[in-house]
């Protein structure tokens, strides 16, 4: 045991998955150090601080509340030892047009009353739908999701393959679903989730009907103060552990002898270790390994269905826009022009749905006194020409259209503007073709079929994060690291 606490594990990036992984192998006794290029930790996930405004700069959704419970919890914590959640009522607005919003109100019985009021009998369906959808979120989420999906006879066992075609893992959302609602509206709705998965409906496995379940049965939260504070409690509790973090420290290479990494190079020297975890960008982190030791060729890389990249704005308004519910979903625009344009045809949309969010509705202490903190978000393709003269056509798009909704002008209150893409995407993280939210979750993208967390060329090298099992998201990114710290644990103690 004292040799093996003195095992020095590595992790490349203070994201989510890295965190996690980082806590869960200090916990097990070993000597971990973070590398983090960026200045601060979060990845995807950091704020940053304007003229009185606290930006969260990804996730602004939390579900799956169970999911940080069981985080917490394997370190004998809770959530509500590092943060105050506060679920959101109603969970979100969505805007179909400027005289017609849903409010999705918190509660069940006032979700099915809304349903019931688009088409006759729709209450039933949704508990008959749920019903299943609980079943696969049971097996999903307490099996599934928890497998490292290393080795094919991990899933060679009848019952798997039984709970497999229970769980709807051949068929797609978009049929499943329409065997329950016929109305175009609450098809919508419940499509709405499953965009969270980075791909339409049609190429989502109807497993994933539990992305429904979760957000209907368990709700919208959000932990006050903005969504970094989960990210400042994970670090608190790693380094409760003592995790060691350092910053601005970018990995840019490895010293490799005999199939084994020996050190990984940084601008500051190398640093030695027994083994490496890489949570940064998968795709990047096997252009640094070089074409002899990377699990997969630039081809393998290029056929990947990446979930879309964002155009994202960050607004500081002097004012209140009392309009603005903390989730809006301006759901006004055709769909399937926009997903079309994001997966069939990659290309800049022609007039998309987007999404504006504005915290400072719940949360007093992310924007200065009587203003509002605006983020809004365009899902885009991949892989775009990202220029300046693009951006600013879609924030006056977009300002259009909010200050329609609003009934009044904003852009006048403007006091603090940003807007991130595709570049920084790449420039902050090393993101393949600048995605923001890692690999789609299509059938042929699930479990075995992701890129593996084991590197198979080298004995000591592992990856974790929204690029390999089990996908993209805040909890997904819990659970992958701390999957690959079970895998690493055991190799360190073969
Ligand atoms: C705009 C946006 C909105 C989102 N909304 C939601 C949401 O509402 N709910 C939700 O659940 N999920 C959401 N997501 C997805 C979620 O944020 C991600 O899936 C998750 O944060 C990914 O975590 P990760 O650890 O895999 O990767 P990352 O967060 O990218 O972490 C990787 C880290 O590695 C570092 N790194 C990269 N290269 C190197 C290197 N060479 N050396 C050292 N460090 C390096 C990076 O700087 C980064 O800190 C959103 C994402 C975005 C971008």
């Amino acid at each position: 045991m004292d040799r093996m606490k003195k095992k020095k594990v590595i992790v490349i990036g203070a994201g989510f998955s890295g965190i996690s992984a980082a806590t869960a192998l200090a916990e097990k006794g070993y000597d971990v150090h973070v590398l983090e290029k960026n200045a601060e930790p979060g990845g995807r996930a950091r704020v940053f601080r304007e003229g009185g405004f606290v930006f969260d700069m990804g996730p602004s959704w939390y579900w799956m509340p169970d999911i940080f419970e069981t985080y917490f919890g394997k370190f004998g914590k809770k959530p509500s030892d590092y943060y105050e959640l506060k679920r959101l009522d109603p969970s979100y607005s969505v805007i179909l047009s400027e005289s017609e919003v849903i409010d999705i109100p918190a509660d069940l019985e006032g979700i099915k009353t809304l349903f019931e009021s688009y088409e006759e009998g729709a209450s039933s369906q949704l508990d008959k739908f749920l019903k299943q959808a609980a079943y696969k979120y049971r097996v999903g989420i307490q099996d599934f999701v928890w497998r490292p999906s290393v080795k094919f006879t991990e899933f060679l066992s009848v019952k798997l393959l039984i709970d497999a075609i229970r769980m709807d893992v051949f068929s797609s959302f978009y049929k499943h679903i329409r065997k329950f609602f016929k109305s175009s509206t609450l098809l919508k709705l419940m499509e709405f989730p499953i965009l969270f998965l980075g791909a339409i409906s049609q190429n989502t496995p109807a497993m994933y009907s539990l992305m429904n379940f979760a957000e209907i049965t368990m709700g919208t939260w959000y932990p006050m103060g903005g969504m970094h504070q989960i990210v400042n409690g994970m670090v608190a509790l790693a380094e409760e552990k003592h995790v060691k973090f350092t910053y601005n420290t970018e990995v840019t290479g490895f010293e490799i002898v005999n199939k084994h990494v020996r050190a990984v190079k940084t601008a500051k020297g190398l640093i030695e270790a027994d083994m490496v975890v890489a949570s940064a960008d998968y795709h990047w982190v096997e252009k640094l390994l070089g074409d002899d030791f990377r699990n997969y060729s630039e081809e393998y890389w290029d056929k990947r269905v990446m979930a879309p990249s964002s155009l994202l704005f960050y607004l500081g308004i002097s004012k209140r826009l009392p309009k603005l519910k903390h989730h809006n979903l301006f759901f006004d625009r055709d769909f399937s022009v926009h997903s079309h344009e994001i997966y069939t045809d990659p290309s800049w949309p022609s007039d998309p749905l987007f999404y504006a969010s504005a915290p400072s509705v719940t949360d007093p202490s992310v924007a200065p006194e009587g203003c509002e903190n605006v983020f809004l978000l365009i899902p885009v393709a991949p892989d775009l020409e990202d220029t300046d003269v693009q951006r600013e056509k879609y924030f006056h798009q977009l300002m259009d259209r909010l200050e329609a909704y609003c009934g009044e002008n904003i852009r006048d209150s403007i006091v603090y503007k940003r807007s991130y893409a595709h570049q920084d995407f790449m420039s902050d993280y090393h993101a393949f073709k600048g995605n923001a939210y890692g690999l789609a979750n299509t059938l042929f993208q699930t479990a075995i079929l992701k890129p593996s967390l084991k590197n198979k060329k080298l004995d000591n090298l592992y990856y974790t994060g929204q690029l390999t099992v089990p996908g993209p998201g805040v909890p997904p990114s819990l659970i992958s690291g701390l999957v690959v710290a079970n895998e690493v644990d055991k190799s360190l103690r073969k």
